[in-house]
């Protein structure tokens, strides 16, 4: 399959050439009219996610398969900006155009049950990942490169899974239907303390899920704790030994050498290391690309948030925290992000999280934790 770049796609007029790219998405149009869901594939991984067809081209959900694929998706819902590693596209909705290296060309986009939806085949031509699409089935797949499994090869596994694995079945190949799955992140700073078994019980209750940002004296101070966080299904995360911005943010070596102790007192309370580090008040504006570049070398994931309980800040306002993280939660989940709960391991937190874990139940959230494998969330939007 030829691959086309963007940036010529620009100079040698939008108009045309986007409209030819739009055609190598399509298929015929048997169903013109309406619009017809067709499940979506990363690589060898069938999504939960749904592209359609409309007008016989194929559309993705713009954040959820950003997400997914890994683009990071910024700006305002007026002009929202897509970065891949090597390029940088905005999208201006309301004008029906995108914007690259200074250029205008239109864009059809439109929006469905709330979410904007783009043409699958401009993550082709703007980022070059694989778009390919079985009618038959039907699915698209989109391809990093990262892909094993030919196209025929995943449809037929993801037709396996289909009918149970009884084999093939005369009846057409049903649309899988993934559970669908509101995943959240709730995380917890500043411990362990006195206070982290009454903070696990609670999760427990509720059958919810945290990860621990902790302090390495905290570590040594309550290594039980750290333990049947550990054991009971909790992720571990490192958060430096002194908690003060002079001297943890002092130099690259000083910030790596406090998480290298962290992850020393983690291993000898709980037998364990993690990859996982948050820096004290987070990583901006001091964890500037030099610090990230000597701790990502040494295998450090960064993690920041994009809900602030302010549960510090608050310690008596109870009410006003869980107004305060629901209502914010419900916002990230609306703009299809995952939604990263920073909360902190004190005792005014857990005055509010049973509240906030009813609600987040009851509305079919499913707490994950964080582990090494995660494509890590930071102010950054540093990846590694
Ligand atoms: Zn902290």
């Amino acid at each position: 399959m030829k691959s086309f770049d963007w940036k010529r796609i620009w100079k040698s007029g939008g108009l045309v050439c986007l409209t030819a790219l739009l055609l190598l998405a399509a298929v015929p149009r048997a169903e013109a009219s309406g619009v017809r869901e067709i499940p979506l594939g990363y690589n060898d991984e069938l999504t939960g996610i749904k592209a359609e067809m409309k007008d016989g081209a194929l559309y993705v959900p713009l954040r959820e398969t950003s997400n997914k694929i890994h683009l990071a998706v910024s700006g305002t819902n007026e002009k929202i900006v897509l970065t891949g590693s090597k390029h940088r596209i905005t999208i201006v909705p309301g004008a029906q155009e995108a914007i690259s290296g200074g250029q205008t060309a239109p864009l059809k986009t439109y929006v469905s049950a709330g979410r904007t939806m783009i043409p699958a085949s401009l993550l082709k031509s703007a980022f070059h990942f694989g778009v390919a699409y079985d009618a038959g089935v039907p699915v698209v797949r989109i391809t990093s490169g990262k892909q094993k499994l030919s196209l025929q090869d995943f449809v037929l596994q993801n037709r396996g899974t289909e009918d149970g694995g009884r084999g093939k079945t005369e009846d057409k190949p049903q649309q899988q239907k993934p559970v669908p799955t509101k995943p959240i992140y709730l995380t917890f700073d500043d411990g362990p303390t006195a206070h982290t078994g009454e903070l696990l019980d609670i999760l427990d209750k509720y059958g919810a899920r945290g990860t621990f940002f902790m302090l390495g004296p905290n570590i040594a101070s309550y290594p039980n704790a750290v333990k049947r966080l550990v054991q009971s299904g909790n992720a571990a995360g490192l958060h430096g030994m002194t908690h003060v911005k002079s001297k943890f943010y002092a130099s690259p070596a000083s910030a790596l050498k406090e998480m290298e102790q962290d992850n020393a007192a983690l291993r000898s309370a709980a037998g364990i290391d993690t990859t996982l580090i948050r820096t004290p008040y987070g990583s901006k504006p001091y964890f500037t690309e030099a610090y990230r570049n000597k701790m990502m070398s040494a295998g450090f994931h960064l993690w920041d948030w994009n809900v602030d309980s302010e549960d510090w800040k608050y310690k008596t306002d109870h009410n006003k925290v869980i107004r305060s993280v629901l209502q914010q939660i419900e916002t990230v989940e609306k703009q299809g992000t995952v939604p990263i709960v920073l909360m902190h391991d004190q005792p005014a937190t857990l005055k509010v999280l049973p509240e906030v874990l009813k609600t987040l139940k009851a509305e079919g959230f499913t707490f994950e934790v964080i582990d090494g494998q995660t494509t890590p969330v930071n102010f950054w939007h540093d990846k590694r």
